[in-house]
């Protein structure tokens, strides 16, 4: 079983040793913009307990994840008008995973847009002003 390593940059994002675009949080998860977005809204929810990936996480974080996952799904279709979600989860370096800590992508859709290729950095700017109307959203 692999283990977790606490100096993820998700680790230190939750310990503020590194900046991010805060959406959320409540007791168990965060929820930030993820800097290389597939999507307009691109966005990741994280446990704020540790938890390498799905296969080591509890039943009590995966609830709290996927709770806030639909949160967050409700969020950006009304932030960005979009026609569906989706929502990707990856386990090990195998599975797609590159970051250690547990997170789940929540990417709004829209009828015939297809996602953008991965690891384009996003435009600071955009990408505040698409958190702000994700988080007016979450308020509405
Ligand atoms: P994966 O582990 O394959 O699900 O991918 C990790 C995701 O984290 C990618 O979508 C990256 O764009 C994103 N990411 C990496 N570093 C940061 C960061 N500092 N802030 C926000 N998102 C990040």
């Amino acid at each position: 079983m692999m283990t977790y390593d606490s100096d993820n940059i998700f680790a230190k994002i939750l310990r503020g040793e590194i900046p991010s675009e805060k959406l959320y949080e409540d007791d168990a998860t965060f929820v930030f913009m993820d800097i290389m977005p597939r999507a307009d809204g691109h966005c990741l929810v994280i446990p704020k307990d540790a938890a390498r990936n799905m296969l080591d996480a509890s039943p009590a974080q995966l609830a709290a994840c996927l709770a806030t996952v639909q949160k967050m799904g409700h969020a950006v279709m009304k932030a960005f008008a979009a026609d569906g979600v989706t929502v990707q989860q990856f386990n090990e370096a195998a599975g797609g995973q590159e970051v250690f800590h547990l997170h789940y992508h929540v990417l709004p859709r829209h009828d015939g847009v297809a996602l953008r290729p991965p690891g384009k950095m996003a435009d600071f700017d955009v990408l505040k002003a698409q958190a702000a109307k994700i988080r007016a959203a979450l308020s509405e």
